[in-house]
């Protein structure tokens, strides 16, 4: 059987970046994926994710968000290819709503430059958004949009230039631990390492049935819009947005590498789904949904549709990451649930994961991410 430092089951977002830090800290690891390597089902499909400071979603976040920067900038570097593009971000919502609460106690308690403004102020400064005059934004410098499909490439190409293997095409059956050592079963052979990262995504409950109760996968769309004028929806000129609608949270990204304006709304349609079974194909329903929030809040994109496509959350109860020890194994981490805003922090989260294998703590807050949080919940 052959032996390794670590194994990381799932090579995608995650699992690719523990595989460039395992290999970077010169440890011997494998990368084991169901699919190809890469491909286009993982979740960081659709060419661009957001990446943001103000982080309506908890300030904790902000720190492992600054270090996040800094290490795509590393990968930057180490790919030779641009990945992260500044471009600005707003968030919008009424002044009430958790969007804005959020957003403005992260740049408070974390002194991030940032600029509130008036829906007219949004309307007139980016011509490409339409806010109603109930709604305000805060504006912070450092928004913007990572390349994922590029990222993810990056850290596998470093990965393997590091000295990872990586083996595609197979899949994570099975896995045992004792006596500090992980025997893995796969669809085509058997492994042992000294830890074993589980990075699978939404597919997570399909490997680790009794986590069905912490990670629930969703369908989600994304679609791109051909503007009427081109101009507004321009790198430079449209800053990424994340808002808080009456009828939902949409967010969305100037023209970048495809063509239109990209548009998302968090929790779609609530279709809970089985990752091995999700729908891939998109409906007028689907496209409706999307519309609906091109034509109130962004109208001089509310050209024709040029593309869609389904991707997939993995969501918690609590919409917070799990990045903790398997429950029933010290040297089995699992980090999953990223509940539709994790892409960001995969580079931070890679060297967590590899710290918390190879050394047994990091220097990151990472106690809220522990999955005894859900342990009252039924
Ligand atoms: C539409 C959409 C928009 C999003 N927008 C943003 C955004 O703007 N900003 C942001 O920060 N985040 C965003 N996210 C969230 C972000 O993309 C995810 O949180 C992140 O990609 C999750 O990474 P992961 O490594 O957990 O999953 P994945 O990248 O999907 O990786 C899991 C991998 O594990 C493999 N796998 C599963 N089971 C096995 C097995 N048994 N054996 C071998 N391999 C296996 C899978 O094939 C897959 O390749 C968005 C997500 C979606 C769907």
């Amino acid at each position: 059987m052959k032996s390794y430092d670590a194994i990381v089951a799932g090579v995608g977002s995650m699992g690719s970046a523990a595989l460039y830090e395992f290999a970077r800290r010169g440890r011997r690891v494998l990368g084991l994926e169901q699919f190809d390597v890469p491909n286009a089902l993982g979740t960081y499909v659709g060419v661009t994710r957001i990446i943001r400071l103000a982080y309506s979603e908890h300030p904790k976040y902000v720190p492992l968000l600054a270090r996040a920067y800094d290490l795509w900038r590393a990968l930057e570097t180490a790919a030779g290819e641009q990945l992260l593009f500044i471009t600005g971000g707003v968030d919008a919502g009424p002044e009430s709503s958790w969007t804005i609460q959020g957003s403005l106690r992260s740049c408070n308690e974390h002194a991030l430059p940032h600029t509130v403004m008036s829906a007219a102020d949004v309307n007139r400064e980016f011509p490409g958004y339409r806010l109603p005059p109930d709604m305000m934004a805060v504006y912070q410098p450092d928004g913007g949009f990572l390349m994922s499909e590029r990222c993810v490439v990056a850290h596998l190409n470093a990965a393997l230039l590091s000295g990872a293997e990586i083996h595609g095409r197979e899949r994570l059956i099975d896995w045992d631990a004792s006596g500090g050592t992980v025997r893995v079963t796969t669809d085509r052979g058997r492994y042992e390492a000294g830890a074993l990262v589980l990075t699978a995504g939404p597919w997570t409950p399909g490997v680790e049935p009794e986590f069905r109760r912490y990670i629930v996968a969703e369908r989600q769309v994304l679609l791109w819009a051909q503007p009427r004028r081109p101009e507004y929806f321009e790198v430079g000129r449209f800053p990424i947005f994340n808002m808080e609608a009456p009828e939902g949270r949409y967010y969305g990204f100037p023209v970048h590498h495809v063509p239109g304006f990209k548009i998302g709304k968090y929790h779609h349609r609530h279709e809970s789904v089985a990752a091995e079974s999700v729908d891939r194909d998109c409906y007028p329903e689907d496209e409706a949904v999307l519309r609906e929030g091109i034509r109130r809040y962004f109208p001089e994109a509310d050209g024709p549709t040029l593309a869609m496509k389904v991707c997939m959350f993995a969501n918690t109860p609590d919409e917070h990451f799990i990045i903790d020890r398997h429950p029933d194994a010290e040297n089995v981490i699992v980090a999953a649930g990223f509940s539709g805003h994790g892409f960001k922090f995969c580079s931070v989260v890679g060297e967590i994961l590899v710290d918390l294998a190879t050394q047994g703590s990091t220097r990151w807050d990472i106690e809220w991410f522990r999955m005894n949080r859900f342990a009252t919940r039924k």
